[in-house]
This record gives C-alpha cells, structure tokens and sequence, in this order.
C-alpha cells in the first residue's frame, strides 16, 4: 500500500532534475558559441573590418557573458521553471539578436557583414530546438532586415555596384529564408518526437500497471506480489529484520455470488478491499508496532498481506482488525447490505526457508482457520518460539475473533 501510493511523483522530479541538466548543457553550448564569435570579431576589429572602439567591443563581449551568466544563474535557481517555456529560448533568441545588431551597426566591410549573418543563421537553428515557424519568422525578418540596411549604409563604402549589391541582397534573401523554413521543419520534427516520446512513456507506464496490478480492486496482483516476496525475504536474510504474510481467504462467498450474482459478489470484493486497505493504513497511523503492509490479490478471493519489520504479535494484531472491521458490519451493495466474514492464515518468515515454504506455512493455517468455522485467524508460528524470527515448530494457535 504505501509503495502503492507513493510512487506517482518520483519520476516527474527526475524529468524534471534531467530537462535541466539539458537547458544547462545546451546554454553552456550557445556560450561556447558566443566565445568563438566574439574572438572572430576581435579578429576582425584588429584588421579594421570591424570599426569598434575598445571600450564598447569590451562592452559588448562582457555585456554577452554576463548575459549567458545570468541564463545559467536563472536555470540554477529553477525560476526558469515558471515560464512557460523553461527553456526561454525565445527570449535568448532575441538577446543574441540584439547582440548581434549591435555588432552588425559597426560592421564596415562585406566580410564582417556577413559575418554577421552567419550569427544569424546559428541563431535561426539554435532556435529551432524550441519556436516554430511564427517565432522563428520575426527573428528572421529583422536579423535579415538589419542586415540589409547595414549593407545598403555601408555599400558605397564597399564600392559594389546596384546589381551586384540587389543580387548579394537577394542571394542571402534566399538562404535567410531556406534556413528558416529548414529550422521550422526540424523544430516541428522535435515536437512530434516529443508528443510520440510522452505518449510512449504514458503506455509504459500504463501497461506497467496493468502488468502489476489488478483490474477489479486495484491491488497489487499476484505477479507484483510475488516479486515483493522476494524481494522482502533478501531483505530478512540480509538484516536479520522479521516479516509476516496473512492469506485471507472470504468465507462462503460461492454463497453471495448465487445468491446475489457475480456483479455484486464483485462489489463485495471492492468494498471488502476498502475495509481492508483503511485497516493497514489506521494501522500505519497509530504505529503498533509499525506494521505497513502491502496488499494483493492473490486469486479470485484470496487476498496476501505482507507485513515488513514485523513479528508474529504484530500480524495478529493486524488480522483481528481487519477481521473486525469485514464483520463489524455488513458490506454495502447495489443490493443493500450483505454480511461478509474473512479468514486468515499467518506465517512469520524463518531464516532461510523458501517464499514458498512460507506461504505453504500460511496456506495451511488458513485450512486450519476455515475448519475451525471461518471468521478467525490462526497463527503458524507460536509467538513464544519465534521472537527474533528464530526457529520454532510449527505450533498453530487458533484464535477465534
Ligand atoms: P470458503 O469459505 O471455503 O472459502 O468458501 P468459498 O465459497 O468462499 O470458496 P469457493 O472456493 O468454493 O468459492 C470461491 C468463489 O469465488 C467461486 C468464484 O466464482 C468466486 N470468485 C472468484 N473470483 C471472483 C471474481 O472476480 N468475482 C466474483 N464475483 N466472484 C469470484
Ligand atoms: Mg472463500
Ligand atoms: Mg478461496
């Protein structure tokens, strides 16, 4: 039961924890980038290409880092995680662009304006990790705006001539306009990966609870159970801790299934299991003995408890609950109220036996309860001859409840 409930958001801060790691390695990418850019431009104003006074490249270069500094600090601080779109690439789309304008004002010759519309294009495929083709055209149409002013600033500076400047203007139109459609196209590809990868992960885990668990009441099935037998019984060996299995069992119920039919014979099964599931839980609470148990299905009305970290005593406790609470009064049906009782089969866990040599060991105390006259339980092991989960003979004691 409590593995039961408390699995749901594990896996969501781990997506979460990894989508973060993602956005910080991919920053940590554009400012790599950015370094590599900016020694291009220092290169380019110490030829002359670019007319930059110290002060404001220096200005520019560290206004670009500090920048990318303040995007990791962001993401470090897990405020990205209200935006809408953590990853704010539409926002360090428009920053990078900013940067590069500015470069771009100072851009005097054809080798340093197009230099900068390499930036804008690495820009353009940056951004098709995140926008689509309505984020993307704007970013376009004013780097490529930009561009085309400066060149038409600049171009008597260059001493090209009207044809040649239209058709350079034109060329790059033309790739501008390639590289936006190319970056939209590979961005709607991500999103439909993204969509099939959130729709494979809802089927594993649907089918992984369908593996796991049981149709009608929820529980965990037989299968599951199984496994966390194993598991608990490593558990035992290795730290010496003791557990217990209840074999419940309905008692006549073949009766209320002909006489009331299969559908509500059903909903006493489900309600049977509420009864049962808000006994460990008070359990839980109150803490004697601290018993948590995990609950399953085991075959058509037989249901397995398995309680870790607990003696016999503490089983016993447990069983007399739930016995207490399944007979206290009757189950609520389609079909009014239906008296229902429940037998019980304890085993405590003996160092080194089988799972199967346990559970033998409660099945037979369960045949032992239903021969006494049902509604009771019946303890495989004396709780004298096991404290410690020591050894003892099997020493059935029959409690009537
Ligand atoms: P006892 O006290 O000895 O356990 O008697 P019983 O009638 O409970 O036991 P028996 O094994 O004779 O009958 C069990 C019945 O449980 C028969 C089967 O039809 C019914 N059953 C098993 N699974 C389901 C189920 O999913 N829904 C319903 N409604 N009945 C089920
Ligand atoms: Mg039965
Ligand atoms: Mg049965």
């Amino acid at each position: 039961m409590n593995l039961q409930a408390a699995v749901a958001t594990k896996p969501d801060a781990r997506r979460i924890a990894a989508a973060q790691r993602l956005r910080l390695r991919r920053l940590l990418l554009a400012s790599f980038g950015w370094l590599m850019y900016l020694g291009i431009a220092a290169y380019f104003r110490s030829t002359g290409a670019l007319v930059l006074a110290p002060p404001i490249f220096v200005g520019i270069a560290f206004g670009v880092l500090a920048v990318n500094l303040g995007f990791v600090v962001w993401i470090l601080s897990g405020l990205n995680l209200r935006l809408r779109d953590p990853s704010f690439t539409g926002i360090h789309i428009s920053v990078a662009i900013a940067f590069l304008l500015g470069l771009l004002w100072f851009a005097q010759t054809l080798l340093s304006q197009d230099f900068f519309l390499l930036g804008l294009i690495i820009t353009l495929l940056f951004g098709s990790l995140k926008l689509g083709l309505r984020e993307l055209v704007p970013i376009a149409v004013l780097g490529y705006g930009g561009y085309s002013a400066a060149f038409f600033l600049h171009s008597h500076e260059v001493g090209l001539t009207v044809h040649d400047s239209v058709a350079r203007i034109a060329m790059y139109g033309i790739l501008v306009a390639w590289v936006t459609f190319f970056a939209a196209y590979v961005s709607s590809l991500r999103v439909r990966i993204a969509e099939r990868n959130r729709e494979l992960r809802e089927t594993t885990k649907r089918l992984r609870e369908v593996a796991t668990h049981d149709g009608l009441t929820g529980l965990y099935n037989r299968r599951r159970m199984d496994e966390l037998l194993y598991e608990e019984r490593d558990r035992a060996e290795r730290a010496r801790s003791p557990f217990v299995v209840v074999m419940l069992d309905l008692d006549h119920f073949k009766r209320i299934n002909d006489t009331y039919g299969h559908a509500v014979g059903d909903e006493v099964l489900q309600q049977f299991v509420c009864r049962v599931s808000a006994e460990i839980r008070c359990i839980d609470r109150l803490g004697v003995d601290s018993p948590s148990g995990d609950c399953s299905r085991w075959g058509g009305e037989e249901f397995l408890l398995l309680l870790g970290n607990t003696r016999i005593q503490g089983g016993a406790r447990v069983a007399e609950r739930i016995l207490r609470a399944v007979s206290g009064s009757p189950i609520p049906t389609s079909h009014g109220p239906i008296p229902l009782a429940v037998s019980a089969g304890l085993a405590c866990y003996r160092p080194g036996e089988s799972v199967d040599q346990l559970l033998r060991r409660a099945d037979a105390a369960l045949y032992r309860a239903k021969r006494k006259g049902r509604n009771c339980y019946v303890l495989a092991d004396d709780p004298k001859s096991v404290p410690g989960g020591g050894k003892g003979m099997e020493n059935p004691r029959e409690t009537g409840v």
